[in-house]
């Protein structure tokens, strides 16, 4: 496709129009490519420039239809300004990408004020994200930040209710231990419940994982467009996948020990291997009923052609699921996809069936809460069942004493089951951050994740309202 016929294209699109919703409406498998948004000390024309091909190339897919998800995960201030930058690039088409939307140090009226920008030029297409560390962040400066939730943005941009708009939310579906995968299993359904329309898994390449996701969704006859995010590997980024340095990323000993083999082979050897396996990963993910999938890591747009080119070509390859599982098998060869001895799953029989067969039990894999859990909990039920309807302030020692109160603005304590929100270092009150590592230990603290002690609360009393329903209000400031 020409640069003229496309605009050409563009130039009757209707005001209203949403294409990458009514793709997902239609069953239309797409593509989305990843792009980061430069450095806040580029200047904004020669960051038009530079990414003007890959603009073009996103729009000039023949088959499969392509999108841009524009994405910045630098602290703010440190990139330039998301809605700017995909304006100024993007002339034609904007309600076919997808701008994220970042909580770290952000408020809902500053989103929604972005949000209400961007849609005032035609994007529609929205993804929300509580925000990360930044590495090497420590848990006293992660501390002085806001992480406004996800949930949040999600409730706040549905009841702003503009037209015609899509609003994502992601998922970490990697977690294996019972606690870690019950966490963002609940969490998943809480962002749900509050406006998601679709949902980004988080990148992994275990694809029983991705299953379990989908069978998750499906075993509440929930049908929802769901992206799958993979993560083309250059050297650099196999490195810190080893090196644990993507949040949430946790893989294998097995797979480590391949990546480093591929790493010790030449660049075009390594870069041959990636393309198979963003091939194999990709067709995988259609095959198991995603809707798309979301390609991060791609560095130049000779390779984003390549990387379209090769997964056009997997999904010619591999017709079935039986032909996609057989050839999946082979490749990895009986690798452990799972980190041992982390490797809980939701169901069994992962990749054996098309459908899950028997009903999620979970409850046995959790630990009980500990005596001392289960005082607490019981004694803060009984001084503080209405501590999110007084001052903060009211007593405040003995908050401090039984939950280790850090003196918030706005006290959550009986939305959180008595566990305070502010023991975890992001203050995330409405689900756990997916961040966590294997043993669902806190990225940031010595600490397990302050979820493992929310679920087994929540499963002991066999209530998981507190996990699921609603949303907790955000806080304005840390304390
Ligand atoms: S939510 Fe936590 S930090 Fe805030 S007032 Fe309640 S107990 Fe204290
Ligand atoms: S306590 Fe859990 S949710 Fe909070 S930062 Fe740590 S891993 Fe994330």
């Amino acid at each position: 496709m020409t640069r003229e016929s496309i605009q050409l294209e563009m130039n009757f699109d209707g005001t209203n129009e949403n294409r990458f919703k009514q793709r997902f409406d239609l069953g239309e498998f797409q593509l989305i490519a990843e792009l980061p948004v430069p450095s806040a000390d580029t200047p904004l024309a020669d960051a038009v420039r530079r990414a003007s091909d890959f603009e073009y190339l996103v729009h000039s897919q023949e088959g499969p239809k392509a999108s841009i998800a524009f994405v910045n995960e630098a602290p703010a201030g440190y990139a330039l300004d998301m809605v700017q930058f995909a304006t100024e690039l993007c002339k034609y088409s904007r309600d076919r990408h997808i701008l994220y939307l970042h909580g770290r140090d952000n408020s809902l009226k500053d989103i929604l004020e972005s949000v209400r920008h961007a849609h005032s030029e035609g994007f529609k297409n929205f993804c929300a994200v509580t925000g990360s560390a930044v590495p090497g962040e420590s848990e006293a400066e992660t501390r002085k930040h806001v992480f406004l939730e996800s949930v949040n943005i999600l409730g706040a941009i549905r009841d702003a209710a503009l037209p015609s708009i899509s609003i994502g939310a992601t998922v970490n579906p990697y977690q294996y231990t019972p606690e870690s995968a019950l966490a963002q299993s609940f969490k998943m359904f809480r962002k749900l419940a509050n406006g998601a329309d679709y949902l980004v898994a988080q990148y992994g390449w275990d694809m029983m994982k991705l299953q379990e996701m989908i069978w998750n969704l499906f075993r509440r006859e929930i049908n929802i467009p769901t992206v799958a995010r993979l993560m083309f590997l250059t050297p650099d980024n196999a490195e810190q996948v080893c090196a644990g340095g993507f949040h949430g990323v946790n893989i294998s000993p097995d797979f480590e020990k391949l990546l480093k083999i591929e790493r010790a082979h030449s660049f075009a050897q390594f870069e041959a291997a990636q393309l198979r396996r963003i091939q194999i990963h990709a067709a995988g993910a259609r095959l198991l009923g995603f809707s798309a999938v979301q390609i991060a890591g791609i560095t130049n747009v000779a390779l984003l052609e390549t990387v379209f080119q090769k997964i056009r070509e997997a999904f010619q390859e591999f017709k079935t699921f039986e032909d996609w599982r057989t050839a999946y098998r082979e490749y990895y060869d009986r690798l452990d996809m799972a980190p041992y001895p982390n490797e809980f799953y939701l169901f069994d029989k992962l990749l054996e069936t098309d459908l899950p067969t028997e009903p999620l039990s979970f409850e046995s894999g959790i630990r009980p809460p500990t005596g001392s859990e289960k005082f607490r909990r019981k004694l803060a039920g009984a001084l503080f069942a209405n501590a999110d309807k007084l001052p903060a302030r009211e007593r405040r020692l003995t908050k401090k004493l039984l939950v280790s109160c850090r003196s918030c603005n706005l006290c959550r304590l009986p939305l959180t089951d008595y566990v305070c929100p502010e023991t975890c270092p992001k203050g995330l009150a409405n689900g756990s951050c997916g961040c966590n590592k294997a043993d669902n230990g806190c990225e940031l603290m010595s600490a397990e994740c302050v979820y493992a002690k929310r679920l087994r609360i929540a499963n002991s009393r066999v209530d998981y309202s507190s996990l699921e329903d609603g949303a907790v209000p955000p806080i304005e400031d840390r304390p």
